[in-house]
């Protein structure tokens, strides 16, 4: 065996904090060499963009998750921190590896970092092998009859449908080569990733448990009992019918293509399933997007919405942020998000409608807050979501589909449950008021112990008159070059 052939190679990891279907864990161990695993944290000023509070927290157990992994195989994750290019030229210097490998990752700010990373590392002659892992497909790959990208989705859904099935996902290796452990690598702790004082992560633990045992336990789950149904039942946010997978993704903890892999066989619903996998192609999507019009997280798609007239009122902010606005569904959602680090689809759609159109402040401004406070934020699902509320984004639902904050607590939370859950001290109101205890009479308010403006505030803005304005301000600029 040559020198070169045992010249160790580092593996990075970034959001692919898994061992199963890791593409470039697969290349590095299939060249035979000892592998120096490596997880840099970036700094934002990297043009990463801030790591949210909440994910900041789920990094920190994700990573204790992946380094456990890594030690039962004989290795140890190299924890760094600083411009990545710094930190791998480092290791190169320090181990004599000749090889960096790691999986694409797909937003501008990363696709430019890796390029000039692989480009000064070329230079040095190193060698920089990049692998696909983040998603069923390539976001280059799908493309429409004319050779652009997707801007509409159902033609994208049919695209990727057409495109067969997506690869195999990749076992985890029974058995690694490790290179000697270095003695340069950071401690976990010292990166504070976790909040002390005060510790408002503190239930974030009762819901969610990190790495690739629990992604897997979750998924499996979620097969067994609730993808039978789950086009209908995934709407209600008090039941817990969908996959909760989102956070697993988000860190790339388990593999869209795994979780695709895992539906192939089953005996459940076709709509079920189809219903499914669509939700995993909206999050293709979203990256397709994300991809090929990379201001999509704070330019408008569609310019028309340059010149709204957004009202931004920080009183009103903070109220939607505390889950003070008076609308019980849109309060419920936003302190499941504060208290879990998560919230419901349906009500995401249902907040963040509310905060665009009934308080008319501008989306970018709600979805740096989701950024800061979701364990799932994603830079693709949460732009393009945010841009598909309001109405400017691609394919998006029209600015004038505005939802009722009352009518869809009713719909879909009918016996106010999951209000009941986030908003306690409305839990002794009577069924017909949970969704709008300002209509209640006076007599059952005091029965359910409510004082309005005290104990639970009145609303902050009338739903119809904030509709009224909103669409206003919509005619104002719809037919804008
Ligand atoms: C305003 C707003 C902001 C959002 N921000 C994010 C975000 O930052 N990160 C995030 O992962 N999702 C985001 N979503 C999409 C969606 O709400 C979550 O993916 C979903 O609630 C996660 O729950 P789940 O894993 O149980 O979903 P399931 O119903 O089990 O769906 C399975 C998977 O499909 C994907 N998916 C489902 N719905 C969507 C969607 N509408 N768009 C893109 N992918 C989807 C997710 O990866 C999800 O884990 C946002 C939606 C809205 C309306």
């Amino acid at each position: 065996m040559s020198d070169d052939a045992e010249k160790p190679l580092i593996l990075w990891f970034r959001k692919d904090l898994r061992l199963d279907d890791n593409h470039a864990l697969d290349g590095a161990c299939a060249t035979g060499r000892p592998i120096i695993p490596v997880f840099v944290r970036e700094p934002s000023s990297a043009g990463t963009g801030p790591l949210g509070g909440a994910q900041a927290w789920w990094l920190h157990h994700s990573v204790v998750s992946l380094s456990a992994s890594l030690e039962a195989l004989g290795g140890s994750l190299n924890l760094a921190s600083g411009d990545a290019l710094d930190v791998l030229v480092g290791l190169i210097k320090s181990s004599g590896a000749d090889t960096v490998m790691w999986n694409r990752r797909y937003d501008p700010a990363g696709i430019a970092i890796d390029t000039r990373i692989k480009r000064e590392l070329e230079l040095q002659g190193i060698k920089a092998k990049s692998f696909a892992g983040q998603l069923l497909h390539e976001p280059s790959r799908l493309k429409t009859g004319g050779g652009t990208p997707y801007r509409v989705y159902t033609p994208f859904w049919r695209a990727l449908e057409n495109a067969g099935e997506p690869p195999r996902p990749l076992d985890a290796p029974d058995a690694v080569r490790f290179a000697p452990v270095l003695d340069t690598s950071e401690t976990l702790g010292s990166w504070g990733l976790l909040p002390t004082k005060p510790d408002w992560a503190q239930d974030f633990s009762q819901v969610w448990h990190a790495g690739e045992d629990a992604a897997r336990e979750k998924l499996s789950d979620f097969l067994d009992q609730s993808l039978s149904g789950y086009k209908t039942n995934r709407d209600f946010p008090a039941k817990q019918t969908t996959s909760m997978l989102s956070p697993y993704l988000a860190l790339g903890v388990i593999s869209p293509g795994r979780i695709w892999e895992e539906t192939r066989g089953l005996d459940v619903p076709a709509d079920d399933l189809v219903h499914f996998r669509k939700e995993l192609a909206w999050r293709e999507f979203s990256y397709h997007l994300l991809y090929h019009f990379p201001k999509l997280p704070y330019e408008n798609w569609n310019g028309r919405f340059d010149g709204f007239g957004w009202n931004n009122d920080s009183a009103q902010f903070n109220a939607w942020t505390r889950g003070m606005t008076g609308y019980p569904i849109v309060d419920a959602g936003m302190r499941q998000l504060w208290q879990h680090g998560f919230m419901h689809n349906r009500v995401r759609m249902i907040a963040a409608s509310f905060l665009i159109k009934d308080l008319m402040i501008d989306w970018r401004r709600g979805e740096t807050w989701f950024r800061d406070t979701l364990i799932d934020a994603d830079p693709a699902s949460n732009a393009a979501s945010w841009q598909w509320v309001a109405g400017c984004g691609a394919d998006a639902s029209p600015f004038f589909r505005i939802f009722n904050p009352i009518l869809q607590g009713e719909k879909f939370d009918r016996d106010g449950d999951y209000v009941r859950e986030f908003v306690p001290e409305l839990a002794d109101l009577d069924n017909k008021y949970i969704h709008k205890p300002f209509a209640a009479p006076p007599s059952v308010l005091d029965k359910a112990g409510i004082e309005l403006g005290e104990t639970y505030p009145k609303p902050i803005v009338d739903h119809a008159a904030a509709r009224d304005r909103a669409l206003k301000a919509y005619n104002a600029v719809k037919d804008a070059a």
